[in-house]
């Protein structure tokens, strides 16, 4: 008889997009001639780039000959990858990163995933309200809170609460967190942090002994050069902040798989006999445990992103999904509504029509414009009343769907 991990029982049935699938099921079902905008996942429209394609085709020609073919490469990834995002990420903007501090993966939601189980069942997690729902499963899965309450909140976990008074950018908590998980610019509401806002908690958590988990997904879509990009920008970061990047929506990667977590050997942890451990050695363990290593073709490809001929092109997509970004953001706001975010991430946060739940807004958007977007209440209990739109799609349909808008709530 194989007992079970109990803990996954706390789950509650992955509910959002199986239930945004549905109703959009039902509906085309019932209208097949509606034509309907899909404005809701966090998932890029843009096909790869030139450059990428061209290196990803060489290191395939290379796997195919027997004087350049590779089997496992080195588990943290290949030093050519490493060298460019130390050169390109950090170095060029002042930062520090030693070649042995980066760790390549297949992803950011598999890192922002297993990065808890190098801290204790007894470490005090904070994550935001409304978050990216994997910080928080993740510890479920791990143990670290008890099933889900009737206020959506499972016992155990510390929220800090997201909402306008605060621009969806939480201050950090009074005490009792050892860990924080924060996203900027932020899924789902799209709000970038300061930089004075950062300084806080880089200054909370060397304060207080506590960690901050970075997860920096969105961070080229940064517009304003003042904005720090990485969370090493701010001095004293070194000491208490894990970074997790990803290739998905920079270089349209979420199909190829490629991201990297810096984790620096001065971040320190606490054992049970009260000496510190430096979490790079546990990171480094966990994962040459665990993983064997991103594609050889697939490194080559992200590592073309860095080229001259790959930032442009990549900087032209990123610009592409931020111009629709403006344009929702506009368009929305034309219409009449409040909206936030759009301006340094890909998505835009709006405040639901005349105080409607997320999901009646849902309803309504679908059968009234056709268009599909994430309730809020997806994103936690705060997100209730809030709706997500995203950029990451054509231009046509943007505009379409800013028109539909329009005819019906302007
Ligand atoms: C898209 C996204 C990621 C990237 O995940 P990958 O597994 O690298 O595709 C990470 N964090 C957030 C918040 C995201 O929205």
């Amino acid at each position: 008889m194989a007992r079970i991990n109990e803990h996954y029982a706390k789950l509650p049935a992955s509910y959002l997009f199986p239930e945004i699938g549905r109703r959009v099921r039902a509906y085309a079902a019932a209208h097949p001639e509606a034509k309907v905008i899909r404005l809701g996942i966090g998932d890029v429209t843009e096909p790869l780039a030139p450059a990428i394609v061209d290196a990803m085709h060489a290191a395939v020609d290379e796997m195919g000959k027997r004087e350049t073919f590779r089997g496992y490469g080195p588990e943290q990834g290949y030093d050519f990858l490493v060298e460019a995002i130390r050169q390109n990420d950090y170095a060029a903007r002042g930062v520090e990163i030693a070649a042995d501090e980066i760790f390549v993966s297949d992803g950011s939601k598999c890192d922002s995933g297993n990065i808890q189980e190098i801290f204790s069942l007894a470490a005090r997690i904070a994550v935001t309200d409304p978050v990216y729902p994997v910080y928080v499963d993740s510890n479920v899965m791990a143990g670290r809170t008890a099933a889900v309450g009737a206020d959506g909140r499972y016992p155990g976990l510390t929220y800090l609460v997201g909402n306008e008074a605060n621009g969806f950018q939480p201050e950090p908590p009074a005490e009792g967190v050892d860990v924080v998980y924060l996203c900027s610019p932020n899924n789902p509401t799209g709000t970038v942090a300061t930089r004075a806002q950062l300084e806080r908690w880089v200054a909370w958590a060397k304060q207080h002994d506590a960690i901050i988990l970075f997860d920096a997904a969105y961070e080229s879509y940064i517009s304003d050069p003042a904005l720090p990009r990485s969370i090493y920008e701010i001095p004293g970061a070194r000491d208490c902040a894990l970074e997790l990047r990803s290739f998905s929506k920079r270089a349209g990667f979420t199909g190829v798989r490629c991201a990297f977590l810096v984790v620096p050997k001065t971040v320190t942890g606490v054992g049970a006999d009260g000496a510190r451990v430096s979490l790079n050695a546990l990171w480094a363990r966990r994962h040459t445990t665990k993983f064997n290593g991103a594609s050889y073709v697939v490194q080559r490809g992200a590592a073309a992103a860095y080229s001259r001929a790959g930032l442009a092109q990549t900087t032209a997509q990123i610009a592409f999904y931020m111009e629709n970004a403006r344009l929702l953001r506009e368009g929305l706001s034309a219409a009449g509504f409040t909206v936030f975010g759009g301006v340094h991430a890909p998505y835009i946060w709006l405040r639901t029509h005349g105080g409607a739940t997320s999901w009646e807004f849902f309803d309504r958007l679908l059968t009234e414009t056709q268009v599909v977007g994430t309730p809020g209440s997806g994103f936690g209990p705060a997100g209730e009343g809030y709706f997500r739109l995203s950029g990451f799609n054509s231009r046509a349909n943007i505009e379409e769907a800013i028109q539909r808008i329009r005819r019906v709530f302007g």
